[in-house]
């Protein structure tokens, strides 16, 4: 009966009933969870103070610091261009809302352009 998983454990603490680990190397309930309020990405622009296009700024975004990063990356990537990741927040250079729409919709996100 090696396969037997006990619901508790003396030496380890509480085990997680899903993956039957302790709980302190439990990954189960550690999942980054969706912000209040959001689910709805926005892909506006901001000009003021900056040059020539400005930036397109994306919203909203339920992702982690990490995959927030990755997800810039690739999107930098895509329009060709640079741009930064700021308090959840992604800018990139150049008014590039429509591609970002777009790839932002394909990979699954509900994005929506916003301002004018
Ligand atoms: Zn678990």
């Amino acid at each position: 009966m090696n396969n037997a998983r006990p619901v508790y454990s003396s030496d380890q603490g509480r085990l997680c009933p899903e993956c039957g680990r302790p709980q302190a190397q439990c990954q189960c309930g550690k999942k980054p969870a969706l912000p209040k309020g959001s689910g709805q990405v926005r892909v506006g622009r901001q000009t003021q103070g900056r040059k020539g296009k400005g930036v397109t700024v994306i919203t909203g975004l339920p992702l982690a610091e990490e995959a927030l990063l990755d997800l810039a990356r690739q999107l930098k990537q895509r329009c060709g261009t640079g741009g930064t990741v700021k308090d959840g927040v992604i800018e990139i250079q150049g008014d590039h809302r429509d591609a970002l729409v777009e790839e932002l919709t394909r990979r699954g996100f509900a994005a929506k352009r916003s301002g004018g």
